[in-house]
C-alpha cells in the first residue's frame, strides 16, 4: 500500500528549513516537519486495537476486514440494536395544540383486513390516537429480531454479560468531526453509542521537496518512530500534488539520516 492511500493527520509541532537530501543525490530541498496526530477510536474498542502500534502500513493486515465485518448489517442482533437506537433517538414530531408529543417508541403491528398479506411491523408512538397522522413511524425491514426489539423498547432487555462488550474495530482520522462511533454497542443491559477517544502519537514526519522540482520531480516522505495507534483509515481525498509527483517513502530509524 502506498503512503498516499492512508490518511495520517499531522500538524503541530512543525517546522520548515532548507537542507540537502542524500537520497536524491545531495540536491537542495525544502524540509517540512510535522508531528503525527494519531487517530480516534471508539470507547468500546477491542483491546487489540487499543494497544496496537505500527511502523508502516501493512497491506496484508486483516484489520480492514475486521472493520468491515463490524459494519456488517447481516448480523441480526446488530441490526436490531441499530434499529432500537434510531427509535430511541428519534423524537416524535407530532404537535397537539402547539405542544410536541412526548410519546415513547413502541413496536406495532399492521394487519391487513383480508389477511392475504402477512402482518408487517413498525415502530410507532405511544402517544398516537385514532386519526392522528405524523407521529413517529419507523418501518422495520427484514433482518430484525422482533422479540429482542420489543424487549429493548419495553426496557426488559437483560443483556448477555455484565461487562461492556469491547469489540469495535472502527478507526477515524483525528480530524473527524464525529463525536460518536456509528455502531450500536452493548454495556450490561444498555445499548448505546460509543464516544470517540483520541489516541495520541509522537511520530514525526519529514517531507523533502526539491527546490528545483522540475528537474527532480520526487518528494520524499520520512517517518521516524513507531505509531502508538492503529493505522488510520484509507484516504478519501486525493491530494493534487501527489497525482503529479511520485513519492518515495522510507522509514528512518533513530540514527538521523537527514
Ligand atoms: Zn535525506
Ligand atoms: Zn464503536
Ligand atoms: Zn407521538
Ligand atoms: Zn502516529
Amino acid at each position: 500500500m502506498a503512503f498516499e492511500d492512508v490518511q495520517y493527520s499531522m500538524g503541530l509541532p512543525c517546522g520548515q528549513n532548507k537542507t540537502t537530501c542524500t537520497y536524491l543525490g545531495d540536491i537542495a530541498v525544502i524540509k517540512k516537519d510535522r508531528t503525527c496526530h494519531g487517530v480516534k477510536i471508539c470507547e468500546f474498542a477491542d483491546p487489540e486495537l487499543r494497544e496496537m502500534e505500527h511502523k508502516s502500513v501493512d497491506p496484508n493486515s486483516d484489520l480492514r476486514l475486521r472493520m468491515s465485518k463490524e459494519l456488517s448489517t447481516d448480523n441480526v442482533n446488530y441490526n436490531t440494536f441499530a434499529k432500537y437506537l434510531a427509535a430511541y433517538k428519534t423524537e416524535c414530531r407530532y404537535m397537539r395544540d402547539g405542544v410536541q408529543c412526548n410519546g415513547k417508541p413502541i413496536l406495532k403491528c399492521l394487519r391487513r383486513h383480508d389477511e392475504t398479506v402477512p402482518p408487517s411491523y413498525f415502530i410507532g408512538c405511544t402517544g398516537w390516537r385514532m386519526n392522528e397522522k405524523f407521529h413517529r413511524f419507523i418501518s422495520i425491514k427484514e433482518n430484525v429480531d422482533l422479540n429482542l426489539l420489543q424487549q429493548l423498547l419495553n426496557g426488559l432487555y437483560e443483556g448477555e454479560t455484565d461487562e461492556p462488550v469491547n469489540n469495535c474495530y472502527s478507526v477515524f482520522s483525528n480530524s473527524t468531526k464525529r463525536i460518536y462511533c456509528p455502531h450500536p454497542h452493548r454495556s450490561e443491559n444498555t445499548i448505546t453509542q460509543g464516544k470517540l477517544m483520541k489516541k495520541l502519537c509522537e511520530v514525526r514526519f519529514s517531507k523533502l521537496i526539491p527546490v528545483d522540482i522540475k528537474s527532480c520531480p520526487f518528494v520524499i516522505l520520512i517517518s521516524k518512530g513507531i505509531h502508538t495507534h492503529p493505522p488510520p483509515p484509507p484516504n478519501q481525498v486525493p491530494v493534487t500534488i501527489r497525482t503529479r509527483l511520485q513519492e518515495l517513502i522510507h522509514q528512518a530509524n533513530n540514527d538521523n539520516t537527514d
